[in-house]
């Protein structure tokens, strides 16, 4: 049973699996960075291994294919190491001077291609859309559930940036609480009175020092504070607050420019690690102002370091000034 531990020092919440899932030999990386096991000796995630995961929520799959059986495109299941489950009720229990949450919630995994070793720049854009509307669909499907409060789709490449399975994946998490981390957006609003988002645009399209690239429906920029070199967020112009309300024409437009940034992003960075993140407003709560979803892309350059996750205080040593433009560069070079 998983549980998810209040952290009284940091104010915050940690999510710890109550046996031993990895022991210690079995962790990714030793001591001098290198990585020391390769889990893809059976790729679960490849076609043919669909006996490997856990059986699947939904899938596109051809015609006459079974579920659970080779013959999908997309494939999302669940995840088989979540601290998260799906059944019960939220219970919080007190231990002394300790509290914790059962984890109930959900984690999804969604297999983007049966293809090991093809990855999201290297889809074509058709596939990217379906992935964006299986996304989409997965955000809707899981705000019904009113145990959940808040959901985080995120993607994981490469084992720096915390992959354990190589093969191109996404996941969607539901936690059962409002995590504490982008609650700067609710703060802005309650001094301003207006989103912090649309106010970034505006800011952002007068001074265009960071901005990286403009579309009909979107802006790409590298933020003012960036936490990682070369991080960049993809904000959609028209305010809306929850990621599940995105129109036809936004998936459209998020799909080429997924490719485009991200083969952009390679090939200045030689091939990096890094995590796309999408953060949107609480669900099923009584309604907070000021959120405004976005994806935050983060190249994993570095290896967060003791005074970052010390202090909270992220040192990064390229300006987001200068990555802007080596990435703007790069992208109008696309054109
Ligand atoms: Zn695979
Ligand atoms: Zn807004």
């Amino acid at each position: 049973m998983a549980e998810i531990r209040r952290d009284l020092v940091k104010s915050n919440w940690v999510g710890i699996v109550a046996d031993m899932a990895l022991k210690p030999q079995e962790f990714p990386i030793n001591k001098w960075g290198i990585e020391t096991t390769s889990n893809n000796i059976i790729c679960p995630f490849c076609e043919g291994h669909e006996a490997f995961t856990p059986p699947e929520i939904m899938a596109i799959r051809h015609d006459d294919s079974e579920a659970n059986a080779a013959g999908w495109s997309i494939r999302v299941i669940p995840n088989k190491f979540s601290v998260l489950h799906p059944d019960g009720i939220l219970e919080k229990k007190h231990n002394g001077i300790y509290s914790n949450y059962n984890g109930v919630g959900r984690q999804e995994v969604i297999i983007e291609t049966p293809e090991h070793g093809v990855d999201l720049h290297e889809f074509d854009e058709a596939r990217i859309v379906m992935i964006i509307n299986i996304l989409k669909q997965r955000y809707n499907v899981l705000s019904q559930d009113d145990r959940i409060k808040y959901i985080q789709i995120y993607k994981n490449r490469g084992i720096f940036a915390g992959a354990s399975q190589e093969h191109s994946h996404s996941q969607v998490i539901g936690l059962p609480f409002v995590p504490q981390e982008n609650s700067g957006v609710i703060d802005y609003y309650h001094k301003t009175g207006s989103c912090l988002l649309c106010d970034i645009i505006r800011q952002e399209k007068l001074v265009r020092e960071r901005l990286v690239y403009e579309t009909e429906h979107f802006l790409l920029i590298c933020p003012y504070a960036s936490r990682f070199p070369y991080e960049t967020w993809v904000i959609p112009k028209k305010h809306c607050e929850h990621f599940g309300a995105i129109s036809e024409a936004e998936i459209n437009e998020l799909a080429m420019l997924c490719k485009k940034y991200t083969s952009a992003m390679i090939d200045c960075l030689q091939n990096p690690a890094y995590n796309y993140m999408l953060n949107s407003a609480p669900v099923n709560v009584p309604y907070i102002p000021g959120f405004h979803w976005y994806l935050e892309i983060t190249p994993r350059l570095l290896v967060t370091a003791g005074v970052d996750i010390a202090t909270g205080i992220y040192m990064n040593p390229v300006a987001p000034e200068l990555a802007a433009s080596l990435l703007r560069d790069k992208l109008l070079g696309q054109d």
